[in-house]
């Protein structure tokens, strides 16, 4: 299949196009900067891969089978007024763009399936609450921002088959939340991050790669489906287990101050958890590779 991806440089997106190009699929990076893209996917070893500016992602979308929309300002920064608004906006402008272009496009040539990110924050924070699907959005920011990156991604043609991924925090190695919190945690030498009863909703990057190419393949895989591992953890297992992968002991606690100089505002995503459960991911009987968080993070430190 031919897939246009946006966001492809990013830590999802990367591992994504590694994946479809190994499997002989063609691919199309749709980004704003040609020169970064081409220095992350080289032509000596992705060749065939195209890499797209605006506006030429019209040529890309119009012609392809699926599109995957990873696009959006990274929100573990400090969030200055202007910044917050930058990541919603960021998110809802590409949607739109690619939601219009595909809208856009002749019967002939018109992608049959878009996949498109949004994240866990849709069901906002708690302590005591269970979420799955159905479970209605939270009140805070971050809930405001999916809801609206969801919206925008629904107007798609209804012929067009809408996968919508409410991402998890991802687990991998060199980015996301564990590059940053694995420093603190040596410097704390391990101990739970803020209060600790906080649950930790995460995901391998094997793994949401994994439902992401599933999602671009299989006609199932339709409406929201959870990017969450079936066992998510309070954050003090988080950083037990962490601290025995790493042979770390786990007895100071890393203080919110500290994961807040790291992280800035967006480290309310790991001090303000919600417990997600995968239940469609489920019902799809799709294979998680790393159910449980010790074993996802043996693979990702050793
Ligand atoms: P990254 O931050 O690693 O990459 C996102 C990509 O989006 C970048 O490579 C960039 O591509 C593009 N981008 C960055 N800033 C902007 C901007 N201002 N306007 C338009 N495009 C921009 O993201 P991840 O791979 O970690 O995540 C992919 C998606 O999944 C994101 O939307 C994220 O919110 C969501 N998600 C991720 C989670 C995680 O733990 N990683 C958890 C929950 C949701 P380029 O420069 O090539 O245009």
């Amino acid at each position: 299949m031919t897939v246009s991806v946006t966001g492809a440089t990013g830590f999802i997106g990367r591992r994504l196009v590694q994946r479809l190009h190994a499997d002989n699929h063609r691919v199309h990076v749709l980004t704003r900067s040609r020169s970064k893209a081409e220095l992350i996917f080289p032509v000596k070893n992705f060749p065939g891969i195209v890499i797209a500016e605006e506006p030429e992602w019209k040529d890309c979308i119009h012609g392809s089978n699926g599109v995957v929309n990873l696009a959006g300002l990274p929100i573990s920064t400090r969030w200055s007024s202007e910044i917050k608004r930058e990541i919603k906006e960021s998110r809802i402008r590409v949607t739109s763009k690619i939601v219009d272009l595909i809208n856009d496009a002749p019967d002939t040539v018109r992608p049959t399936v878009l996949v498109s990110a949004t994240a866990v924050g849709y069901y906002g924070s708690s302590e005591t609450q269970v979420f799955d699907e159905q479970s209605p959005s939270g009140n805070d920011y971050l809930a405001e921002v999916c809801r609206e990156w969801e919206a925008t991604a629904l107007r798609v043609n209804k012929d067009v088959r809408l996968a919508l991924i409410r991402i998890g925090v991802v687990l991998g190695k060199d980015g996301g939340a564990l590059a940053k919190m694995i420093p603190l945690f040596m410097m704390f030498a391990g101990g739970p991050l803020g209060s600790g009863k906080q649950w930790f909703s995460w995901i391998h990057l094997d793994d949401i790669v994994n439902l992401i190419y599933e999602a671009l393949s299989n006609p199932s895989y339709k409406g929201v489906i959870n990017g969450t591992a079936p066992n998510p953890v309070r954050l003090t297992e988080m950083c037990e287990q962490l601290g025995s992968v790493m042979g770390r002991p786990s007895w100071l606690p890393v203080p919110d101050i500290a994961l807040k100089a790291v992280l800035g505002e967006g480290a309310s995503v790991v001090l303000e958890g919600q417990r997600v459960l995968p239940a469609r991911a489920k019902e799809l009987g799709f294979p998680f590779k790393y159910p449980y968080v010790k074993d996802a993070l043996k693979a990702i430190i050793s």
